[in-house]
């Protein structure tokens, strides 16, 4: 019996070609990073399929990232994707294309881009008002006066962003309890995670020109899945004024596979109804549907303990990027802006143990491995499956 081909996939495979996310990859022989698009359980050596099918999109497939890439807009990402999809699923191009896939097992994977800078939003109103219960208890309203009327987001460190994989060492740094009677510096002893889901910017724009929720498309290339890493100790000791720092900025990790926004198109939903009117450039109540239903899993060694649904967002990724550039800041290729921590009303949809633990614990040990995955519902019933994010804490240094 012939051996099956990696391009028969299983009648709907969620890494079929309805989906097709980038990453980079190297391999034993090779430790050049090349671009690596997901067909099933293989990668395909893109660059080199273009080379051999004599793309015009060659030299953007042959660099070393995906910046290029997604540097070059819409109206490339489209073409790239419609080749790929040609190439995958048309006969005359089996024999081309055949050898040039490769077992995922047998790749490593890279961080697909060189991020430029990263922003963390705090669209979750479900973790929102749960955090602020947990962090300030004698205050009325668990949400900030702002929190209705803006997406509230903090600069994090692009320079500690790491490709799922990467082993997590436990952070130290001072923390401080009401019972310390001064602070205590050592290894952090409430290591927590934040499933959240990320945009990854492709089109930049130019400094004085904000970017409105209507030209998301246009600009945003794919979405990765995100663990916003997070000490609790160092960080509720030290974010008051200024916001999150170093309980964060020690490492964050993202899924090695970008999907294509074009992929997500059926997994666009309303998202929650606004309890506040919002200023013009935020007020999404005309535009076409721009949440996402995203169904997350969070998987601690091994074991499922949460279902965070995206499609609860309050705030909506065109509202960042639009609330991001409305001062006029630019975008860079590279760009990426995170969710939020993803939690949804019930008490199995909370995406960080701060708040499955209602702030007792316990936190992540030494050895913990925590993967978070995801899928998306796709054209005529298929499904698109977001790349994994996964990581093991190591013990403090
Ligand atoms: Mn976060």
């Amino acid at each position: 019996m012939p051996e099956q081909s990696p391009l028969d996939l299983a009648e709907g495979h969620p890494f079929g070609p309805q989906n097709l996310p980038y990453g980079v990859f190297t391999t034993a022989e090779d430790s050049t990073p090349r671009i690596g698009v997901r067909h099933g359980d293989h990668v395909l050596d893109a660059g080199a399929a273009a080379a051999a099918l004599s793309s015009d999109h060659a030299e953007l497939l042959a660099a070393p990232t995906l910046n290029p890439l997604m540097a070059a807009g819409r109206t490339v990402w489209q073409a790239v994707r419609a080749e790929l999809r040609a190439w995958l699923t048309e006969p005359a191009h089996r024999a081309a294309v055949e050898p040039l896939l490769r077992p995922l097992d047998d790749v490593t994977m890279r961080l697909p881009f060189e991020v430029a800078d990263y922003v963390d939003f705090y669209a979750s109103e479900h973790h929102a008002s749960n955090v602020g219960r947990i962090f300030r208890p004698d205050s009325p309203d668990p949400l900030t006066p702002n929190w209705k009327h803006l997406p509230i987001g903090y600069h994090g460190r692009s320079g500690t962003i790491v490709v799922s994989g990467t082993p997590v060492v436990r952070p130290s740094g001072q923390r401080k309890t009401p019972a310390d009677p001064v602070p205590v510096f050592g290894p952090s002893v409430r290591l927590d995670i934040e499933a959240e889901v990320a945009f990854v910017v492709g089109t930049p724009s130019p400094t004085g020109t904000p970017v409105a929720r209507g030209d998301f498309r246009e600009h945003v290339f794919g979405v990765c899945l995100l663990n916003d890493w997070s000490a609790r100790d160092l960080q509720a000791w030290e974010y008051v004024p200024l916001g999150p720092f170093l309980g964060k900025s020690f490492a964050t990790s993202v899924s090695a596979w970008v999907t294509p926004l074009d992929a997500l198109e059926a997994a666009r939903t309303a998202p929650p109804a606004r309890t506040h009117e919002l200023l013009p450039y935020l007020d999404d109540s005309a535009d076409e549907p721009d949440g996402l239903d995203l169904r997350i899993e969070v998987r601690i060694n091994g074991e499922a303990v949460s279902n965070p649904p995206f499609s609860a967002m309050y705030w909506t990724a065109a509202q960042q990027l639009a609330h991001m550039t409305v001062n006029g800041a630019s975008l860079r290729t590279g760009d990426l802006y995170a969710s939020g921590t993803v939690s949804g009303p019930e008490p199995d949809q909370l995406g960080c143990l701060l708040e499955l633990t209602q702030g007792k614990g316990p936190f992540l040990a030494d050895g913990d491995e925590v993967v978070l995955t995801a899928w998306a519902p796709g054209p005529d019933g298929t499904r698109i499956g977001l790349g994994e994010v996964a990581g093991r804490i190591t013990p403090a240094v």
